[in-house]
């Protein structure tokens, strides 16, 4: 007998009847033999109501207290579900955050799961109860009552199936899957019918998530499917799991964040420690840090720009004041009229040129890039707000997203004749044996962040182009030369420039150095620009899940390479991958020491 659970959003659940459709929903589920655990949110927009109750009283209600009255919201819901089921025939039981054994840490209104118990829950279903479990909640060391997060909901439904070893995590939302990006905003969109861990995590991170972003680092560390569809058709919906939708496709989604702020501290010394006494105080505070382009220096200072999402501009800015001056940086700006377009795909990373596309779409349609960054299977520019839409239809146009990718040798295996097919050859392949490895252990910290592997790229040389003119079509006609000298480039950097210069940072495999440097020549006599090139730089990449939202991350990275005395070059950082290029003379030694730091972390 499998393990089903169902997890109901709001809207799902909005009404008396809503919930009535619900419960058939599981007791549907049972027909076919399973048990069902069912996780529920609040009704309809409860949650925002109750919010706007506490600020009717004031604008900083107590953390515990806000806590306290937003899993009324959820208690509601379940006591509900279970009326609801008991009418339709079936029995059912319902469970608060606190009766299920969800602990939590103490961080109210933020809290991160620590351990579950399922031996409540497991009695419950062996007596043939259908289990309803309050979303969002949870409980700390002192049984005080704890929440989430906005949108926890998720969290907890991935977090039970992963407890409870279920097959399935099935995500009842109001649109009926996960789309290419926002289709609001670029009407063809397109349904994917599935999409990696990986590249989920890089499209939740950025809002365009129909799933709270700590429940795909879940599904991840566990191995959780999770099919993300509609409560109001029986279509199929999207699989999020282990594998791409196709191996070939070089993107599956773009997605535009609007509430970006971007900061950039000019003037910053070079040495080693300052980029992590920058990056720990942003992290004292608890402020998540987005991109991060951090140029190579000249002249012994460098300029390194961040942005952080717009929620915590202000608390970011009074943080960085302090910070420049005790640094002795030069000075802080502030651009609070910025968006960030990214493009995502595991394809990416088998495939030259990708980047180049892309800011060629950009130019295209006159759009200016501000600052770049990439993963290794994301691409983001910072771009001004008002190019935001205009920017996303360019880059979801170029790519093709709207249409469904060819499918090549190795996706044969999971292409069916009918979508519903393909789904459920999907889940039959996979569950069992990712589900087999997890260990009670696993299960202590739940949601620590997680950290795979320490690599180091030894194959890489950096090339510096300095005093770019700022203007669109500038990252598009470098890349372009560059993609004619068939040379394939890995991390890429455009940070702010001064007076309307920008710079850019590329690395490159290390024996097409020398062909780099006559394309160089040759940008360099077009722009005015002077390259620099550096045959002896490391990559360094930390890899896992939640290295961005666990904000002491990127820290504890730069604290460790600083404790040994090592000068960071360049920085990129994503929601699955921190990388800085550091010397090659420190490369074996400082991926020693990462590896200890993090030894605790790993999975
Ligand atoms: N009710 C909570 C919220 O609205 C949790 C959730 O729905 O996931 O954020
Ligand atoms: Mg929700």
């Amino acid at each position: 007998m499998a393990l089903i659970v169902q997890k109901f959003g709001g809207t799902s659940v909005a009404t008396t009847e809503r919930i009535l459709a619900a419960a058939r929903r599981a007791i549907l589920e049972t027909r076919a033999g399973n048990q069902v655990v069912m996780v529920v949110s609040a009704m309809g927009k409860q949650t925002d109501s109750l919010i706007s109750l506490a600020k009717e009283l004031t604008e900083r209600p107590n953390a515990r207290e806000m806590d306290m009255l937003l899993s009324t919201g959820e208690q509601v819901t379940i006591a509900l579900m279970a009326i609801a089921l008991e009418k339709l025939g079936h029995e059912a039981v319902s469970f608060t955050g606190a009766q299920i054994g969800i602990k939590t840490d103490k961080t109210y209104n933020k809290a991160r799961i620590r351990s579950i118990s399922t031996d409540r829950m497991v009695k419950a279903l062996d007596a043939g109860k259908i289990v309803i479990a309050a979303g969002f909640q949870g409980v700390d060391d002192d049984f005080n009552i704890t929440t989430l997060g906005r949108g926890g909901s998720d969290t907890t439904a991935v977090a039970l199936a992963a407890a409870l070893k279920a097959e399935r995590c099935d995500i009842y939302t109001d649109v009926d899957g996960v789309y290419t990006t926002d289709p609001r905003i670029v009407p063809d969109a397109r349904r994917l019918n599935r999409i990696s861990y990986d590249e989920m995590l890089e499209l939740a991170s950025m809002g365009a998530g129909v799933m709270h972003s700590r429940s795909i680092e879940f599904a991840k560390k566990f191995g959780v499917l999770v099919h993300v569809r509609s409560s109001f058709t029986e279509n199929p919906g999207t699989v999020i799991g282990p594998e791409p939708e196709s191996r070939s496709a070089s993107a599956c989604g773009a997605a535009l964040a609007t509430d970006e702020t971007r900061l950039t501290v000019y003037g910053v010394p070079d040495q080693p420690g300052v980029a992590m006494r920058l990056f720990s105080k942003l992290a004292e505070a608890k402020i998540p840090i987005d991109m991060i382009a951090q140029n190579s220096s000249r002249d012994g200072r460098t300029d390194v720009s961040f942005t952080v999402q717009s929620d915590d501009a202000a608390k970011a800015r009074d943080v960085m004041m302090a910070t420049v001056e005790e640094i002795g940086a030069e000075r802080l700006e502030f651009d609070d009229k910025v968006a960030k377009v990214s493009l995502v795909g595991l394809g990416m990373t088998q495939q030259t040129g990708v980047a180049q596309r892309m800011f060629h779409a950009l130019f295209e349609h006159g759009v200016n890039i501000h600052m770049i960054a990439t993963s290794d299977i994301k691409i983001s520019a910072l771009i001004s707000r008002e190019d935001g839409v205009k920017a996303l239809r360019a880059v979801h146009d170029a790519f093709k997203l709207n249409e469904e990718p060819a499918a090549t040798a190795s996706d044969e295996s999971t292409t069916g004749s009918s979508a519903t097919k393909q789904v459920d050859s999907f889940l039959e392949g996979v569950s069992p044996r990712l589900l087999s490895h997890i260990t009670s252990a696993e299960m202590e910290e739940m949601e620590e962040v997680v950290v795979e592997a320490v690599d180091l790229d030894e194959d890489q040389a950096r090339v510096t182009l300095y005093n770019l003119p700022d203007r669109p079509g500038l990252a598009a006609d470098v890349f372009d030369k560059i993609a004619e000298g068939r040379i394939i480039v890995d991390m890429i950097v455009q940070s702010v420039g001064r007076e309307n210069l920008a710079n850019i940072t590329f690395t490159i495999p290390r024996a097409e150095l020398e062909a780099v440097k006559s394309v160089s020549t040759s940008i360099c006599d077009a722009y005015g620009c002077c390259a620099e090139f550096d045959g002896r730089v490391v990559k360094l990449t930390v890899r896992g899940s939640g290295l961005r939202s666990h904000t002491g991350l990127a820290s504890r990275m730069f604290r460790t390479l600083s404790e040994s005395n090592v000068n960071v070059s360049v920085i990129s950082l994503s929601e699955r991958c921190a990388g800085v290029l550091v010397d090659e003379a420190h490369g074996k030694t400082s991926q020693q020491k990462l590896v200890e730091e993090f030894s605790a972390n790993r999975i």
